[in-house]
């Protein structure tokens, strides 16, 4: 930065999760930028340090935003007209920039390219999520460039919903597939039958808890049932 010859004048949080909010301590320190988050999002923020903890991550405790952001605020930040987004749901007081003007969103965790934000976290609510990316992403310009908080940037969220939506549909149609070879089955079981390769130790709660929606959605529409064993973890088998 210092090479550029920039400074950094505000720093701005979508939300408090650890990944998000590691190094605050330290660049507030250095550049002595205020903060700006949305209010829900500071009990969050008060906890990162132990949040980090338990994923054996050492986190510094972040400061707290010395400003609160609401839906529809602009900020003044050089040239830039940031417009505050508030798109909860994956984590509380989650918000997006959007900058109409130069045709580009800075979307935190709500989207990314192939999925959108998980919402097994506390605080996640898929329901509110999707109410978010309707209400607030959706509407954008096509063109909009999509700058999420992890992978590649993206434009068109419309056909990036559309393309989530048919990778979701395949994944059910192989857990049916694979109940009725295999049933009946724990989620446990069926995660590797429907996300092949992709168990470690970070993905596995996610991996199940989105496998365990599968099941439930099947469950739900009739296409299995769900059998209780005494002292025995939920089943699923073909209906
Ligand atoms: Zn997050
Ligand atoms: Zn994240």
């Amino acid at each position: 930065m210092e090479e550029q010859g920039w400074t950094i004048s505000h720093i701005l949080l979508t939300h408090s999760h650890f990944d998000h909010v590691g190094g605050l301590a330290e660049l507030k320190e250095l550049t002595g930028a205020p903060i700006y988050a949305h209010p829900d999002a500071g009990p969050m923020l008060a906890r990162a340090t132990a949040a980090a903890a338990l994923w054996g991550i050492h986190v510094d405790a972040p400061p707290p935003a010395d400003h609160p952001l609401a839906e529809g605020d602009v900020l003044a930040i050089g040239e830039l007209r940031p417009v505050v987004l508030f798109t909860p749901g994956h984590a509380p007081g989650h918000v997006c920039f959007h900058l109409p003007q130069d045709g580009v969103v800075f979307d935190g965790d709500v989207l990314f390219q192939g999925s959108i934000g998980r919402t097994d976290l506390p605080g996640g609510d898929y329901e509110l999520l999707m109410s978010s990316i309707r209400d607030k992403l959706l509407p954008l310009p096509d063109e909009t460039v999509v700058l999420s908080g992890h992978g590649r940037t993206f434009t068109d969220v419309q056909a990036h919903i559309d393309a989530n939506r048919t990778l979701v549909h395949k994944r059910l149609a192989t857990v049916e597939r694979e109940l009725a070879a295999h049933g009946p089955m724990t989620a446990f079981a069926a995660v590797p039958l429907v996300f092949p390769g992709l168990m470690n130790q970070q993905s596995a709660n996610w991996l199940l808890s989105e496998t365990l929606a599968f099941l439930r959605h099947l469950e739900m529409t009739g296409r299995a049932t769900r059998e209780i064993f005494d002292g025995e973890p939920e089943a699923w088998s073909i209906a």
